[in-house]
């Protein structure tokens, strides 16, 4: 199946796509289904979950800019992490399995606490990936998002 409802977006993004062993299938499934989509766009992803993102894209003709940095245990997600520190990525698609412990669960929150401190849009579900790449926003020149601001609480 592909994704027949996308509206096009000029603005060409660098998406982290990162995903744990029980979330593979769940990450495979989406990215093929936007493969146009994706294609347009710079995909950043921890090893395992790229290869085999490359692997599907590749059986289905999709030709796509696919960087695999480390596999996540081995600090991919920390990798990861990293370009957002520097403002290389714009959206991250992180399915993580929250149902087993990770051995790297220190980079795990690592990579969602830099997103948060750095104001990157991150979805930990197919809904809110679906809905973050369809967003209008993107192409919005008169859109700046709001930065969080940390003040603090005094009553
Ligand atoms: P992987 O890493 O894609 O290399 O499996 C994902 C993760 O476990 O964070």
């Amino acid at each position: 199946m592909k994704n027949e409802n996308l509206i096009s977006m000029n603005k060409q993004l660098k998406i982290a796509l990162v995903a744990h062993d029980n979330r593979k299938a769940d990450m495979v499934e989406w990215a093929v289904f936007n493969a146009d989509m994706l294609s347009r766009h710079k995909l950043i992803c921890t090893g395992t979950t790229g290869s085999l993102i490359q692997k599907a894209f590749e059986e289905k003709g999709v030709d796509a800019d696919i960087t695999c940095m480390n596999s996540g245990p081995l600090g991919g997600d920390a990798e990861i992490a990293a370009l957002v520190v520097r403002k290389q990525i714009n959206l991250a698609v992180f399915l993580i399995d929250d149902l087993n412990a990770q051995p790297h669960e220190a980079d795990i929150q690592m990579l969602l606490r830099q997103c948060r401190i750095h104001n990157v849009p991150i979805a930990c579900n197919r809904y809110s990936a679906d809905l973050m790449i369809t967003s209008t926003l993107w192409d919005k020149e008169d859109y700046l998002p709001t930065e969080p601001v940390y003040r603090k609480y005094n009553r």
